[in-house]
């Protein structure tokens, strides 16, 4: 299983990912972890980034593309993927998708987590993660999710394969409800077993 959660900071996706690895036996690819670990690592990619990371904003497309390739080829072969903050722009989604498509690990399903601005507000502010969590910093990087983000939202719209989710309601409903989604998109495209209750443990 191949999937992609795309949402505003704030809005959940890093919970919602790592419950759906576990439920579907994927691996749970964070490109804002991966970046991070980078800059505490302080790897040469660490170090031609962390200004970016710690402003809130993007890091260049080239370098986000070749961290996540092994990875996600390596998940692939290990039996899937869900992909969490990457593509975050129109121009990712298009650079990736040939590559992806050539490497035959392109996305089946994208996951869009909805939550409204004031809510997003209220869990950055509580969350404290570091550097990039400052209150001008977390404005910034809802402001690059309204310039950069919400243009690739409007991109997908139309695919058959994105849907989006109230990710306002508790985590446990928000699963529920991407699972159910994921059910009834598997059946009518033919990865039915994919989403199988075999493979979806409950819990
Ligand atoms: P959040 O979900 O809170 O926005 P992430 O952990 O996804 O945070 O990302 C943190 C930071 O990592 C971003 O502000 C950005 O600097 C960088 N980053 C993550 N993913 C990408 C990406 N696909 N392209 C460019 N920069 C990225």
């Amino acid at each position: 299983m191949r999937l992609l959660l795309i949402g505003a900071p704030g809005s959940g996706k890093g919970t919602q990912a790592a419950r759906l690895a576990e439920r579907f036996g994927i691996a749970h690819i964070s490109s804002g972890d991966l970046l991070r670990q980078h800059v505490r690592d302080g790897t040469s990619i660490g170090q031609r980034i962390r200004s970016y990371v710690d402003k809130g904003d993007l890091v260049p497309d080239s370098v986000v593309l070749d961290m996540l390739r092994k990875p996600v080829v390596a998940a692939v072969e290990a039996g899937g993927y869900v992909l969490d903050g990457f593509p975050r722009t129109v121009e990712q989604a298009q650079a990736s998708f040939p590559v992806a498509h050539a490497l035959g690990v392109e996305v089946q399903a994208a996951i869009h987590l909805d939550v409204g601005r004031d809510e997003l507000v209220r869990r950055l502010l509580t969350r404290g993660r570091g550097s990039d969590d400052t209150t001008e910093v977390i404005e910034h990087r809802l402001q690059v999710y309204l310039d950069k983000t919400v243009p690739l939202l409007e991109y997908y719209a139309n695919r058959e394969w994105m849907f989006s989710v109230d990710g306002a309601k508790p985590p446990d409903d928000v699963h529920e409800d991407i699972v159910a989604r994921l059910v009834k998109m598997a059946a009518f495209a033919g990865w039915a077993h994919e989403v199988s209750p075999d493979r979806a443990a409950p819990g």
